[in-house]
């Protein structure tokens, strides 16, 4: 995990690091659940001028769901998934199978390179 810090000076007191520490895992509980991923995220306490938050011990299962949701999130920002997607429907619309199966044989091959 990466450590939440203010850049700013004068440091940040250790109330301010809970304050932090305490919306952020409330925050990050709340777009977790809103995902359907049930995590009970806690502060935790503020270390060398950072706050921080905790995770729960996650069950595999949990966390292949957390991994398979990120992995959708990277695919459909990507724009060559895009392309690859617009270029197999645009020859199932002009019934070119063999454009279409090129299409999707490449984003086998994209997906396993890059995803
Ligand atoms: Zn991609």
């Amino acid at each position: 995990m990466v450590p939440l810090s203010y850049s700013t000076s004068p440091r940040p007191s250790d109330a301010d690091l809970r304050r932090l520490s305490a919306q952020t895992a409330s925050e990050l509980q709340t777009v977790c659940r809103d995902h359907g991923w049930a995590l009970h995220i806690t502060a935790g306490e503020p270390a060398s001028g950072s706050a921080y938050v905790q995770f729960p011990p996650i069950r595999v299962d949990v966390a292949q769901q957390i991994i398979a949701g990120l992995r959708r999130l990277l695919t459909n920002r990507c724009a060559e998934c895009l392309a690859i997607k617009k270029r197999r429907a645009q020859a199932i619309r002009d019934k070119d199978m063999t454009t279409a199966a090129a299409a999707a044989a490449a984003m086998g091959r994209h997906q396993r390179a890059v995803h």
